[in-house]
């Protein structure tokens, strides 16, 4: 490896970094888009593309859990580990419902508990509720 290819290789890993680093730190759910958005400016020669290959390797990976498309838009979150969702069908909005609901909701079933469905064999899990988040509740109210 020369030293170019050296310098490419860091530069490749400090995005990667940086995508994955923000993903888990933010309870948005982002897309690629966002994310994108987010890093711009401190990572000047970024790409769109780039984005979107980073977030798919750590999907393949188990790095990021993919939780399916929103309004046009594939959405990821940093906690791998499944947890139930409410999604606003007006702005897009993903939330993780708080602990005691989800406790409510899934008694009986220990978390991390694997979930058993006859003549299936199950490798994800998705929960999701959809409805208006407060923001788009109040406008449409009002
Ligand atoms: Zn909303
Ligand atoms: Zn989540």
């Amino acid at each position: 490896m020369n030293r170019d290819d050296r310098k490419e290789q860091k530069k490749h890993s400090r995005k990667r970094e940086a995508i994955l680093r923000l993903i888990r730190s933010t309870g948005s759910h982002p897309g690629a888009r966002w994310v994108y958005e987010q890093l711009k400016p401190e990572i000047p020669d970024l790409s769109l593309g780039t984005v979107y290959r980073n977030i798919n390797l750590f999907r393949a990976e188990g790095d990021v859990a993919f939780l399916g498309v929103v309004r046009g838009e594939e959405r990821f979150d940093g906690r791998v580990e499944p947890h139930p969702h409410a999604v606003c069908r007006r702005c897009g909005k993903i939330a993780d419902l708080p602990e005691d609901i989800q406790a409510e909701l899934f008694t009986g079933l220990p978390p991390g508990e694997p979930v058993r469905i006859p003549d299936f064999s199950l490798d994800m899990r998705n929960t999701v509720f959809y409805g208006l988040c407060k923001a788009c509740l109040e406008e449409t109210t009002a």
